[in-house]
């Protein structure tokens, strides 16, 4: 196994909504030593191009490598949703504007004004929880300062309810969970615009702000000789993870035509592929189980809610959802992988994530 990859250090982008307030030593890890680990080598460069015809990757060099089994997993590109004034918030190194922001916006309440921050999820596909996980640890660090209510936090979301795809017993605990930080939730919101007061939103609505932070748009990679849908990503086939039309060619993670862009189902289209690849090799599998589910670990600040709906049957159809403070898988790690938390604390363990369905319940309403 050949890992092509411009890194030099792992970067685990869930712990990046900690980094503003309480950074992790765990964010990022030697790309090396985890690829040693995992029995594979490591080449640095750059995907530029595919020649399926040849069996063939073209690097950013301008190298050629031969392949008989290729795993693109090249993550999306991001674009900023919103100009400036308006943050954007793609990851870690964007923490430090955002406490930046923070600290302002608590140095303005202080002084006795009223001052609203919006964090803003974009329409398009992507992964929401981000804005969440800020909005509740902005909210939590204001209340520390002696800000509130001076201060507000406002998410905006075009979403009818709090975290949506999970499905009602989450949403309802995560609209809790919003409340009970005193984070206005703004729904139905198709933002478009930011003129430093006012966000603009779809069918003439404005929503006021006086401090932004955005997540950005994703769209897909752009590696030549991929088949691409119309926003650029990478199509591939739900059940095992094939780029449709190209032999021995998968796509996993962001990078792909899922619109759901989160870790923990990655690690299940990773598993997919990889069983594929042990078939066609006549090896021995157990990895095919395929329950697709997500499984969320939202941080508010101090700790974190756990939530797990299963995806059964369609895309994003909900056929039964747990919440609530409980881990729900073990090790409780923010993305929900067999193998990948074991990988990151080098222990190689695999983790429980098939744990006997529970009936859908919100512990908090037990
Ligand atoms: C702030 C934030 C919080 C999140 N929180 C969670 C969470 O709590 N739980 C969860 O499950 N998911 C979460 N996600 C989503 C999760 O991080 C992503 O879904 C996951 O990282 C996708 O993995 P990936 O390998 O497809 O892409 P990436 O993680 O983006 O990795 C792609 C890798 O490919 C490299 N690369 C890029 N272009 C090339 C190229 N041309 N050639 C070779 N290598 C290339 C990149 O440098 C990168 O190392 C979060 C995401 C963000 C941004």
């Amino acid at each position: 196994m050949t890992i092509l990859a411009p890194d030099e250090r792992f970067v685990h982008r869930p712990l990046s909504t900690k980094e503003p307030f309480d950074p992790d030593p765990a964010l990022t890890r030697p790309l090396g030593l985890l690829v040693a680990a995992a029995g594979a080598t490591l080449r640095r460069g750059r995907l530029a191009e595919v020649r399926p015809d040849s069996r063939s990757v073209v690097t950013g060099d301008g190298e050629t490598i031969g392949y008989d089994t290729l795993i693109v997993a090249v993550g999306a590109r991001t674009v900023p949703a919103l100009g400036p004034p308006a943050i954007t918030f793609s990851g870690a190194s964007d923490a430090a504007a955002v406490r930046e922001m923070v600290d302002d916006v608590a140095r303005t309440a202080l002084a006795g004004r009223d001052v609203a921050l919006a964090f803003v999820v974009p329409p398009g596909p992507g992964w929401d929880l981000p804005a969440y996980e800020l909005s509740l640890a902005s909210a939590h660090a204001l209340e520390l300062a002696g800000a509130t209510p001076l201060a507000r936090v406002l998410l905006v979301t075009p979403e009818r309810r709090p975290l949506e795809i999970m499905g009602d017993v989450p949403s309802d605990a995560v609209a809790k969970d919003l409340a009970a930080a005193r984070v206005e939730f703004v729904p139905d919101a198709d933002v478009r615009d930011y003129d430093g007061a006012e966000l603009h939103a779809a069918a003439g609505r404005r929503i006021h702000a006086d401090r932004v932070v955005a997540l950005p748009h994703f769209t897909g990679p752009g590696i030549a000789g991929l088949p691409r849908d119309p926003q650029g990503f990478v199509p591939a086939t739900w059940t095992d993870s094939r780029v449709p039309g190209l032999e021995r060619v998968f796509v996993i993670g962001d990078a792909g035509g899922f619109p759901v862009k989160q870790g923990g189902l990655a690690c299940q289209q990773a598993q997919l592929a990889a069983h594929a690849i042990c078939v066609a090799l006549g090896i021995e599998s157990d990895l095919e189980a395929w329950e697709p589910a997500l499984r969320v670990a939202m941080w508010n600040g101090e700790g974190h809610r756990y939530m797990r709906v299963d995806l059964g049957g369609g895309h994003s159809e909900s056929v039964g959802v747990t919440s609530d403070r409980e881990e729900l898988w073990t090790p409780g790690e923010k993305i929900a992988g067999r193998f990948l938390p074991g990988l990151l604390d080098g222990s190689g363990r695999e983790s429980l994530i098939d744990w006997a369905p529970r009936p859908p319940h919100d512990i908090d309403a037990v």
